[in-house]
């Protein structure tokens, strides 16, 4: 576990130096400004918050057209309720539902990519080297160690995560929520349920 830690310092200590190279690089030739890059990124994060991703899961619930077009196109669906998924990048966000049958997790096995603009920064652990390799290889166990137990027959399927594709969970929706608003669904749903790695 040191020897990657360790190896995970190194990984970033160099990403580091890109970027700052790249930032001196675009200055000099006067195309944009540090602290311009600065403030795109906390307008960004300043909307990224999970709440997105909560809100987006219970209209899924009570709204089964929705849902239908989530699954399809979920950028222009979660678009539709005015999360703003303007980014840095072009990104292209896919929502892959939980069912009786099928338990979906995710993971970004090269680095950290993750759903920024409907779940805010991700969990230290969603970035650790031990997660991203031990979920893709043993999901059941890595599953039972965040307290998720599912039923032998139940099939788990993982999906890895880019730069341009990132993916999200939508939780099956729990017994006896019936009488309950979509106000009070969003409260039920949680990070983890959105990564898989929590049943809501
Ligand atoms: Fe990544």
């Amino acid at each position: 576990m040191s020897h990657s830690h360790e190896h995970d310092h190194e990984a970033s200590a160099a990403i580091s130096n890109r970027v700052k190279h790249l930032i001196g690089t675009l200055e000099r030739r006067g195309i944009l400004t540090e602290s311009q890059v600065d403030a795109t990124i906390h307008s960004f994060l300043s909307k990224a918050r999970p709440a997105n991703g909560f809100r987006v899961v219970a209209r899924a619930w009570v709204d089964g057209e929705f849902k239908q077009r989530l699954l399809t196109d979920a950028t222009s669906a979660v678009g539709e309720l005015g999360v703003d998924l303007s980014h840095w990048a072009p990104v292209r966000i896919r929502a892959v539902e939980n069912t009786h049958a099928l338990h979906n997790v995710i993971v970004c096995t090269l680095c950290s990519c993750y759903p920024l603009s409907l779940l805010g920064p991700s969990p230290t652990w969603y970035k650790s080297e031990a997660y991203r390799s031990r979920v893709v290889r043993d999901p059941r166990s890595v599953l039972d160690e965040f307290g998720v137990r599912l039923a032998p027959d139940k099939e788990v399927r993982v999906w890895d995560s880019t730069s341009e594709l990132r993916y999200f969970v939508v939780p099956e929706r729990p017994a006896g929520t019936g009488s309950l608003s979509e106000a009070e669904l969003g409260e039920l749903v949680t990070t983890n349920g959105l990564i898989g790695t929590a049943l809501v």
